[in-house]
């Protein structure tokens, strides 16, 4: 068999949704699994809906979850351009041919025209279908308007009788009467192709062998086909993907949050995550293993594994995998990922020792790198608190002074630095002041992170260093003496 061709072939139309993704990483997956290729084509012939700034949303998105392309329009290849705007007399020359074979025809209808047809269909309840009235001019009619400049789409000639059908490589197969196909427009009046010209031309061209996209695109498949046909070309296969569904199995759209690549980074999800996550909508291996890299994903996944129903999106299922990844990347990985989200809310540090330590304590309660910020702020500036919270429950506010000066001396005359002797000086001071532990380490915490909940006394106190902690501890107990 000849080497596999993949393609994801997205419209520039904004930040790439999960959905548009997940079809990016099957067929990187499937590229990856056969040993062949996986193309990235941009079709941006639809003037009406480009978003400046979307093909670099693409590239970024794909390349922060690691989905590296053999072809594409920054990296070239043999079938360049992969821009479609850019391939527009390659179009425009097989819709004139298929005109020449008698396979599609002008159509010099007016929109209003069409418009008022559309209506009345839909009044019928019938399915909008263009009338043929085009197919009936003569060549001179048809030369005369021409010459006169009077504006034509060019549309193909659906065969009215039989049925198209092909084998989808995940649904089996799939049937559709040509008579519920309409006459589709394949060359728009502004000379550009539309999505279904453009694609089957450049999937040709590019010798696509395998088409993976989303459901959606199912009853596209057929006109494509028909357009095969009548070119005399062997269509690729096929594989249309399992919707992505909301929670409540309506389509997912940005009314159920986030749905963005890039508003997930910047909610702080890691890729490993993402991919991770999106490679099991839809799919699953052949085991009860849950945790993939892409590489081995890559080595997993089969077409013949994904699943025909549609795949709701969990987005606790994808805080779990984000949660697991926090805690099994190294901490110095981590560390650098926690950095750009302190900058972000004006915490001052850089990549070093410190912020290496100080992302070991919350690395693993820590459920996103959003909440980086608010768990170590206090490691970075003095914190901002209430003296009420210095206080526990079951002590008072001169038992805590007390504590707190008792602290002070403990940490003062520290001879080692570390944790066991820290922590038996500690409760030692706690037994020799009849003190729960609680009534001492409590206050000391508090007092140095301004929280109630935090990495503990212990942890803290050694990160923070000698100094940071003495002026904490004095600070509270001018508090606790206001
Ligand atoms: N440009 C189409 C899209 O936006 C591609 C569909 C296909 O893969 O054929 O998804």
């Amino acid at each position: 068999m000849s080497e596999v061709r993949v393609r994801f072939a997205p419209s520039p139309t904004g930040d790439p949704h999960v959905g548009n993704i997940r079809t990016a990483l099957f067929n990187y997956l499937y590229a990856r699994h056969t040993g062949g290729k996986f193309i990235v084509r941009i079709e941006d012939t639809d003037q009406v809906r480009l978003k400046e700034g979307s093909d670099k949303a693409i590239f970024d998105s794909l390349r922060w979850l690691g989905l590296s392309w053999d072809e594409g329009p920054d990296k070239g290849g043999d079938f360049a351009p992969y821009r479609q705007s850019e391939r527009l007399d390659l179009y425009k020359k097989h819709a004139f041919e298929l005109v020449e074979k008698g396979m599609a025809y002008f159509c010099f209808c007016s929109s209003e025209r069409l418009e008022n047809m559309r209506q009345v269909q839909e009044a019928a309840k019938k399915a909008p279908m263009y009338d043929r009235k085009c197919l009936s001019l003569t060549s001179e009619e048809i030369k005369t308007k021409i010459a006169a400049g009077e504006p034509y789409v060019i549309r193909l000639k659906v065969p009215r009788d039989g049925m198209t059908e092909f084998d989808d490589l995940i649904r089996g197969r799939v049937v559709f009467e040509n008579n519920v196909i309409d006459d589709q427009v394949l060359l728009k009046s502004d000379g550009f192709p539309t999505y279904h010209l453009a694609c089957i031309i450049d999937d040709h061209y590019m010798k696509i062998t395998h088409v993976i996209r989303a459901e959606e695109w199912i009853s596209s498949t057929p006109k494509h086909i028909i357009l095969y046909n009548a070119f005399g070309w062997e269509p690729p296969k096929f594989a249309h993907l399992p919707m992505v569904l909301a929670p409540d199995r309506s389509k997912l759209s940005k009314r159920h949050g986030a749905t963005g690549v890039k508003q997930f980074a910047g909610l702080g999800y890691l890729p490993e995550a993402l991919v991770n996550y999106l490679a099991f909508l839809g799919w699953a291996p052949q085991d009860e293993r849950e945790i993939f890299s892409l590489e081995g994903l890559g080595k997993e996944f089969e077409l013949e594994r994904v699943n025909k129903a549609g795949a709701v999106f969990d987005i606790n299922k994808l805080d779990w995998y984000n949660g697991y990844y926090i805690r099994h990347i190294t901490t110095a990985d981590l560390a650098k990922r926690v950095l750009p989200f302190l900058e972000k809310a004006n915490i001052k540090t850089e990549y070093n020792d410190y912020l290496v330590e100080t992302t070991a304590l919350i690395q693993e309660r820590m459920k996103s790198l959003q909440e980086a910020p608010e768990l170590l702020d206090f490691f970075f500036m003095e914190p901002e608190y209430e003296k009420e919270l210095l206080i526990p429950k079951k002590s008072d506010i001169e038992t805590t002074k007390k504590a707190l000066v008792k602290c002070r001396e403990v940490l003062s005359e520290l001879q080692v630095w570390e944790h066991d002797a820290l922590e038996a000086a500690l409760r030692k001071a706690a037994t020799d002041m009849s003190l729960k532990s609680g009534q001492i380490l409590w206050p000391l915490r508090s007092a140095l992170t301004g929280k109630s909940a935090s990495p503990g006394a212990f942890e803290v106190t050694l990160v923070l260093g000698k100094e940071a902690c003495l002026k904490r501890i004095d600070k509270a107990l001018e508090k606790l003496s206001a």
